[in-house]
């Protein structure tokens, strides 16, 4: 705040009084507590999740819940309660809920062959999207809080809310946040015991189905920024990070 003052002059105390007004009334929108983000992404999640149906494969269910529990030690802080699920849908796809709901589509695996390191970045680079909190802002800003609040309370008795969060997750968040997940993607992936050069791969994998059949991946990881510069952003980190694996050696 600016000080605007002269002894003696009313005009300027009347002038400072409204600036003061001005400036306490002016917080912009209001933000979900914590408490409230985790429980709109387990509410909204749980919407999304009846739709797709979760996929009761064993070694698939096995595998996220081994990557999920080292990931989530690996991304804190903050401290979300992270929780990796499969979904029965063959898609190539991953997405993150507010909170820490994190989803895997079915098809992931396939693509990946099963490649624990390479599934692993997938996760990283969810949980990042919900660590620097890019999910919960995106909806804030799109839906407001007025109506997220009533998600949050239960009151959306016909799931179009949580409908409208779901539709919101599917997209990419754009380039900047991307770029970053994709490299919080790789800190969190190395810290929780993985070859984070795995995402060389999976960067590959997904620019071959690119050429090859674009309807197939569904939205993970396309559009903005194209395959190769993010191949280069995760080769540049990984330089810089001194880290050679099975698909990089600097
Ligand atoms: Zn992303």
């Amino acid at each position: 705040m600016r000080y605007l003052w002269a002894a003696g002059s009313w005009g300027t105390v009347l002038l400072l009084a409204l600036l003061l007004v001005s400036t306490s009334g002016c917080k912009g929108p209001r933000l979900l507590s914590t408490d409230e983000e985790i429980r709109l992404g387990q509410q909204a999640g749980d919407e999304f999740e009846q739709e797709h149906g979760r996929d009761r494969d064993q070694r698939r269910n096995a595998i996220a819940a081994r990557i999920g529990s080292r990931i989530a030690q690996a991304a804190r802080p903050p401290d979300y309660p992270y929780d990796f699920r499969v979904l029965a849908d063959d898609e190539v796809n991953a997405v993150a809920f507010p909170g820490g709901r994190i989803y895997f589509f079915r098809g992931l695996f396939e693509t990946l062959g099963y490649d624990e390191d390479q599934l692993a970045w997938v996760a990283g680079h969810e949980a990042a999207h919900v660590a620097r909190k890019h999910a919960v802002r995106r909806i804030e800003r799109s839906l407001g809080y007025e109506l997220l609040i009533q998600l949050v309370f239960g009151q959306d008795t016909g799931g179009q809310i949580a409908g409208l969060v779901a539709g919101l997750m599917l997209q990419d968040y754009g380039r900047d946040n991307e770029l970053e997940a994709d490299r919080l993607g790789l800190e969190f992936t190395k810290a929780a015991g993985y070859d984070p050069t795995a995402a060389l791969a999976v960067l590959d994998k997904f620019a071959q189905i690119q050429g090859k059949d674009p309807n197939r991946l569904e939205l993970l990881f396309m559009t903005h920024p194209g395959n190769t510069t993010r191949s280069d952003a995760v080769k540049s980190h990984l330089r810089q990070r001194g880290w050679s694996g099975k698909y990089y050696r600097p």
